[in-house]
Formats: C-alpha cells, structure tokens, sequence
C-alpha cells in the first residue's frame, strides 16, 4: 500500500515538476527557499488564540511566524492587517460572509461565466452562509462589470456585500467606481485577488486597495506562488476584527501553522522580485495569446489585446469545449483547465480553455519559448497529431530550458 502511495506521488511529481508544460492558471511551484520553509512536523502543533495569548502554552516559536507572515502580507497587499490562518480563499470568502453579513442577505458576485468562482455562488460558500446570490450586471464585450448598469441593479437588490475579481481576470476592474456605487447603499466591496495576488505583489495589474476595495481576499498558491492557502486583507482596524473573529474561532480551531514560515518567505521575496516576475509573467501572456492567434486559436477579447494580466481565454467550442480540449493537452504533456467565457447561452458548459503563465514563468520560460509552446497546442488540438508524439515534444522543451537554466 505504502509503495503504491508514494509511487502515484513520484509519477504525478514527473509528470507536473519534471516533464509537464503546467499552463494551469489556479497552481504554482514554490521557490526553493520557500519550500525549504516548510516543516510538516509543524502542521500537527495546534496553535490556537492570537501570539502572546494562546490556548496552549509554550507556542512562543510559533509567535514569530505568527507575527511575521500576516506583517509581511499586509505590507505587500498594501493593507494594513491581514488574517492569515485560513486554509483556502474558499474558507476566506466564506469569513467574509460571516462577518459582513447575515443569513438572507444579499451578496452580488460576478456571473458564473465571467469567472464568478463557486465560492461566490449558491452552490459553494455564499450558499452554505445563506446568502442571496445576486448576478452583477456584466458588460460581456469589456469583459467588465457593466458600470453603467450597476448603479441602478445594487439600488434595487441592496447588497450587503459586492464581491469582484474572480477565476478569470484579463483585464482589471475599476474598483474606484464600483466602490463610489456600493457607497450609495452601504455595501461593503470584497476583491477577490485569488489568481492576481502576485500580479498586485509585484505592483502589477492593480491597486485592490489603494483602489478602495474595503477588503482583499486571495489564494496564497496561485499567482503568488507560496504554500497553499490564503490571506484576507484590510486598511479597516474594525473590519479586521471581525474578519479575524470569523477565521477564530469562527471556521478554524486548529489550522497549519507549518504554511505560514513559506508563506512569510514568499512575501518577503515577492517584496524584491514581485516586479520583475510579474512583468515577465504579462510578457509571456501577451506574448502566448500572439503565438495562439498566429497559431490559428480563437482567442479570447481579441479586439481588447487579449490580456493586460497573466491570464489568456481561448474559445474551444471547435474542440467540444474548454474540458475535452484540457484532456486532450494533458495527453500531450500540457496541464490547464476549461473556464466560462461570457456571451454564451446561459448553461452553457465551459466554451474557453484558461492559460496561466506563472508557472512556466518561475520555470524560466520567456517569450522566446511561446512560439514553441503554441505550436504545441496547435499540434494537439488544431492537427489533431498523436499526443504521445505531441508530448514527447513537450518534455524535451521542457527540459531544454531547465538545462539551459542550470547551465546559468
Ligand atoms: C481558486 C479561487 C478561489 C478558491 O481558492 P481555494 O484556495 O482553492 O479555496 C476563490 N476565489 C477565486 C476567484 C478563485 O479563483
């Protein structure tokens, strides 16, 4: 039994670190120094109560991971306090619920099919918390809220919370003027940065806060590229407190302290490098959706450049849609996922296919390597090639530039 776990793990390890293409936009691979952070020994020390005032005795160590990790993401997200403790954006956005509304309230998300995470929705958090799920008005041509609609729509469904930012994220929202709008009726306004949370690291894409979103919620394993997990941040001292209240003891008693010595270590080397890896994380995005379209792929907001983020749609409905066309990549050795593109007929299942480049980025592919990872997914999916040739192709790009990487 033993042997066959950690033989499906060494073949998913080859498979994903050594020979994938990983364009998958929710993942990542931590940096070394980070991973080196990671102690599992730590995971199974219960740590309960805020540092300095615990449960437990003796936690003293763990008071400076404690400390630390929700200083340094705070600093970095441009809040000034941040609850780290939370196992998942999923958990974060469900504190959120928790504490800035009540059962049979109203909370307006993003639709489904422009990115709208389940999280948002009926099915996920905001319907385990009782909410009302109010669709926002959705512009399908800017890939946008509709900011003209918008007024008018929160003054007639009254919205505790407004929630933006989701699964996929082209282009930035204008938060200062969806905030102006949740003003007029009391709503409190919840970004949801999980895929652009190292974009924002780095300086990039957007100002959630700085912008006016009351709060900032964020996977830490995306984008990010630290443990898995996530942050919720904020410049309001009260509304932190009662996020915080929610996280403990609201949703956690014991939580993985083990995540937050990586989780400190990434933002801390995100605070130097987040410039420099979130431009080369644009500049493979714009560069791919070039590539895809040169290629003969229907790229997604084509009339608006594709892409100001780390984020390319492509429209798969000439390969069944986004999932068949994902299984057929990971035949070839190309991991992603299928996604919701707006425009369609309600219920459509997922027509795009979602590119994510931070992963190859951390992996030291440039813009000189989309031409060949275009060609790739042509071979796949437009020419129908075998994919175990296809595949064969991709380990050796892959490889190639790990070698060429280790050479210096
Ligand atoms: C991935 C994602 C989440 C959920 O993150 P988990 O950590 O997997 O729970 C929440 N919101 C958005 C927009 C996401 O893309």
């Amino acid at each position: 039994m033993v042997r066959a776990v950690t033989g499906a793990l060494d073949a998913h390890r080859r498979a994903f670190d050594d020979d994938g293409v990983v364009l998958y936009a929710g993942t990542n691979t931590m940096s070394p120094r980070a991973r080196a952070a990671h102690r599992a020994a730590v995971s199974t020390r219960p740590s309960m109560g805020w540092p300095g005032d615990k449960f437990q005795a003796g936690l003293d160590h763990l008071d400076v991971l404690e400390t630390l990790a929700p200083l340094r993401m705070a600093a970095l997200m441009e809040g000034e306090y941040a609850e780290v403790r939370l196992q998942s954006a999923t958990l974060a956005n469900l504190a959120c619920y928790t504490a800035l509304a009540r059962p049979g309230d109203t909370v307006a998300v993003l639709p489904e099919a422009a990115g709208g995470h389940a999280s948002h929705h009926a099915q996920g958090a905001a319907g385990v918390r009782g909410l009302r799920v109010a669709d926002l008005p959705y512009d399908d041509a800017a890939f946008n809220v509709d900011l003209e609609r918008l007024p008018a729509f929160l003054g007639r469904e009254r919205p505790a919370i407004v929630v933006i930012g989701g699964s996929l994220m082209l282009f930035p929202h204008d938060v200062g003027a969806v905030r102006a709008a949740c003003d007029e009726v009391g709503a409190t306004l919840v970004y949801d940065a999980s895929h652009v949370a190292g974009l924002i690291a780095g300086g990039r894409f957007q100002r959630p806060l700085a912008e006016g979103a009351h709060v900032l919620t964020m996977s830490t394993y995306k984008s990010f590229g630290g443990p898995p997990g996530a942050a919720i941040v904020t410049r309001d001292a009260g509304l932190a407190e009662r996020l915080s209240a929610a996280a403990y003891p609201g949703l956690t008693a014991n939580y993985d302290a083990a995540r937050l010595a990586p989780l400190a270590v990434t933002a801390a080397e995100l605070a130097e490098t987040g410039p420099a890896y979130a431009d080369a994380c644009l500049a493979n995005a714009r560069a791919l959706a070039g590539e895809l379209r040169s290629a003969g792929f229907t790229v997604a907001a084509a009339g608006l450049g594709c892409t100001v983020s780390h984020h390319v749609a492509v429209d798969a409905s000439a390969f069944g849609g986004g999932d068949p066309a994902a299984r057929a990549l990971a035949a070839a050795g190309i991991y992603l996922s299928g996604i919701g593109l707006p425009g369609g007929p309600s219920g459509e299942p997922m027509r795009g296919l979602r590119i994510g480049t931070q992963e190859v980025t951390r992996h030291g592919f440039g813009p000189r390597h989309m031409p060949a990872v275009a060609g790739l997914m042509a071979r796949a999916l437009l020419k129908g090639e075998d994919p175990a040739a296809v595949r064969a192709d991709t380990v050796a790009l892959r490889h190639s530039i790990g070698e060429a990487r280790a050479a210096g």
